[in-house]
């Protein structure tokens, strides 16, 4: 049995952490996929975050949730979709929520299919991760899927570990899943707030 994929990895250890009734935010919501998860791990009494700056983006996670919610309606958590970047999550999300939300999940890169001149930055992707974890609660949790592999991707990766790796152990603690014989290949860094 091999290892699992980044993006299955982080979706696990969100899963773990979730429960029926949270607050959830996707960071990055692309086509939707962590969106939908999210949407499902939180449930009907549960809220969710979509941020993208992308309305292309912010369409294509609304149709798959609907689509989804041809069968599932009842077990989806309300999905608030936000067309702004992640570094705006502290103003976005009513500050009622603050302190409870429970995972953030960012895939950065640019959106599948799409230009890939519309890409996640360092630098709001690290003022979005402060934000992240302004908005998380305790033992909430955080994970970010970085490419090396694409233009910039190599130095957003650099400044997101180290990001993670100067979080003193008191606030959070800090995991890497790589693959360490797949050259430039895309890997997890998550976060969990103490
Ligand atoms: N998780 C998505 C999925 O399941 O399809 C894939 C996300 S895609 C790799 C990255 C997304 O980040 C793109 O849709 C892009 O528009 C978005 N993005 C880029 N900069 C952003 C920012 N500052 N804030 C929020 N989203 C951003």
């Amino acid at each position: 049995m091999g290892f699992m994929s980044v993006l299955s990895q982080a979706q696990q250890w969100v899963k773990e952490r979730v429960r029926a009734g949270d607050a959830v935010v996707d960071a990055t919501a692309g086509n939707g996929a962590d969106t939908l998860f999210l949407a499902r791990a939180a449930g009907p009494g549960g809220i969710a975050f979509a941020f993208d700056i992308q309305a292309e983006a912010l369409d294509n996670t609304r149709s798959r949730l609907r689509k989804a919610e041809e069968s599932e309606a009842d077990r989806l958590a309300p999905t608030t979709f936000i067309h702004a970047g992640h570094e705006t999550m502290c103003e976005a999300i009513p500050s009622e929520s603050h302190g409870t939300i429970a995972a953030v999940m960012f895939n950065l890169g640019y959106l599948p299919g799409a230009s890939s001149a519309v890409i996640t930055r360092t630098a709001t992707t690290v003022a979005a991760l402060d934000s992240a974890l302004r908005v998380l609660r305790s033992d909430g949790i955080v994970t970010v899927v970085v490419y090396p592999g694409h233009e910039g991707g190599q130095e957003e990766a650099d400044a997101v570990l180290a990001w993670a790796t100067r979080l003193p152990s008191n606030v959070a603690q800090a995991v890497v899943y790589d693959f360490p014989q797949k050259k430039k290949a895309p890997y997890l860094i998550a976060v969990n707030k103490r």
